[in-house]
């Protein structure tokens, strides 16, 4: 299922559209058995607002009690993506150990199954120059 076929749930606080991404599976696993979502630390957090604006999976709203970004889609998340966590000024916001996504990847047999998809186009420019 491609995310634009996952359901509509609602819209947000800047009245974007809300799908539930959390029915589409991770390489087979369902999604909602793979514990990967971030988590913000209300005593770091400055409320800027760069996590739920530059989210495109919708995972954060808008808090207007707390004037705060809130988690209300968690497994929205793309599984070991931490881009939010990366963009936050404040390093408010935490992820569980990488090893989580490692471990998921393992039980979905993510690595044989990239392989078996770029398998086709493996070897094709073996000759083309380095430098090309
Ligand atoms: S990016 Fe960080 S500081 Fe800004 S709203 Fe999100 S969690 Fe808070
Ligand atoms: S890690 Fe990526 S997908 Fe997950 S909430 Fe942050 S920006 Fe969105």
């Amino acid at each position: 299922m491609d995310m634009k076929d996952a359901p509509l749930i609602g819209k947000d606080a800047l009245d974007r559209e809300v799908r539930d991404l959390s029915v589409i599976p991770w390489w087979g696993l369902e999604r909602k058995t793979v514990e990967w979502y971030p988590r913000i630390d209300p005593d770091k957090c400055s409320g800027c607002g760069v996590c739920f604006i530059t989210c495109g999976r919708r995972v954060y709203d808008w808090d207007q009690e707390t004037d705060r970004s809130v988690v209300t889609h968690p497994y929205n998340c793309q599984v070991a993506c931490t881009t939010c966590a990366n963009l936050c000024p404040s390093k408010a916001i935490e992820f569980p150990s990488v090893d989580e996504a490692h471990h998921a990847a393992a039980k979905a047999q993510v690595v044989k199954k990239a392989y078996q998809k770029t398998k086709h186009i493996r070897n094709k420019d073996k000759d083309r120059p380095l430098n090309d």
